[in-house]
């Protein structure tokens, strides 16, 4: 069990793993690859540079940082987060990893899609979250929108209890090793929603229809809303709602960065890193001794 678990390698989950491993606290540090300042070729707005610098050689010096200082780096997709007899439980495509504190600094979100309907059914048959809504779709026939692990593991979660489960990769090859019994798959895109005020049908651009009440949206990898939503913190939009010190409302999670919405900028997620970080390790120095 570590004491902490950062969630994103960008400059907010390496700012945070600064102070933690600084403070003594063992810390995991994960990511996936794809920090947006991998985007910027120069960066000169930051403090301290003598020359531009670019964003991915910024990105390298806090990894050379954060790995001297002990924290353990690990290039891996989180898929979920929850929580269990007093500690978090972090879930990855290779294994299960658990926390005493979790940061999450996933990043602004950049998935978007076109379909027509899909704003009008959202609460009303198109979900975000299968573990949170999945209950309310038991029996029923429900779909899954996405082709990598993470829509894999939104169709596992409903699997028990919906009627039926198809995976709708809207045109894109899976990217995931094999289906599990019980899982359909459907390639072909997707064009439209419809139904009577909650969702009935999935309109696809061959113009076959599929019966369906639920439709589960989970493209890309997941981001911090949807990472968020599970473990019932509150979010506004696509931001992780968080107070002045990047508490959110579950005791032990805390969020910083992009993630958090606002400013988008280097400086902003790397004092809030910090300030996540300074959090963490007040609530782990503060849990009774196991
Ligand atoms: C083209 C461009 C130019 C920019 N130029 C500047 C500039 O000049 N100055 C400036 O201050 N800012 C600039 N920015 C903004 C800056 O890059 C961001 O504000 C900053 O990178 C945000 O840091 P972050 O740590 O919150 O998120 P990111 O840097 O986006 O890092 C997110 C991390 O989360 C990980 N992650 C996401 N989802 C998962 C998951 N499911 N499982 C595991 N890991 C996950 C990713 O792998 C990544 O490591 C620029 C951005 C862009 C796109």
């Amino acid at each position: 069990m570590k004491d902490v678990i950062i969630i994103g390698q960008g400059p907010a989950g390496l700012s945070a793993a600064l102070y933690t491993c600084r403070a003594k606290l063992s810390t995991a540090i994960l990511g996936k690859g794809g920090s947006s300042l991998l985007k910027a070729e120069k960066i000169e707005n930051y403090f301290g540079l003598k020359d531009p610098l670019s964003g991915q050689a910024l990105l390298e010096i806090g990894k050379k940082q954060v790995t001297q200082l002990g924290a353990q780096w690990l290039e891996e997709e989180v898929l979920s987060i929850g929580f269990e007899e007093g500690c978090f439980l972090v879930d990855t495509q290779a294994q299960r990893y658990q926390a005493r504190s979790v940061i999450l600094a996933t990043g602004a979100p950049r998935k978007t899609i076109k379909i027509d309907g899909l704003s009008e059914f959202e609460g009303r048959g198109v979900s975000y979250c299968a573990v949170c809504d999945g209950f309310f779709f038991r029996n029923k026939a429900v779909a899954v929108l996405g082709n990598g692990p993470y829509a894999l593991h939104e169709a596992m979660e409903l699997l028990p209890v919906a009627g039926s489960v198809t995976i709708l990769t809207n045109g894109a090859a899976p990217s995931f090793d094999a289906l599990p019994d019980g899982i359909s798959l459907i390639q072909t895109p997707v064009q439209s929603l419809s139904g009577d005020g909650l969702l009935h049908k999935i309109h696809l651009a061959d113009g076959k229809e599929l019966e369906m009440q639920g439709l589960f949206i989970a493209l890309g990898s997941a981001g911090a809303a949807d990472l968020a939503r599970k473990l019932g913190a509150v979010v506004n939009g696509s931001a992780v709602a968080v107070d002045e010190n990047m508490g959110t409302n579950i005791p032990g999670f805390f969020a910083a960065g992009d993630c958090t919405g606002g400013v988008l900028q280097v400086s902003v997620s790397v004092a809030e890193g910090a300030k996540a970080a300074m959090s963490a390790i007040d609530y782990v120095r503060h849990l009774p001794k196991a």
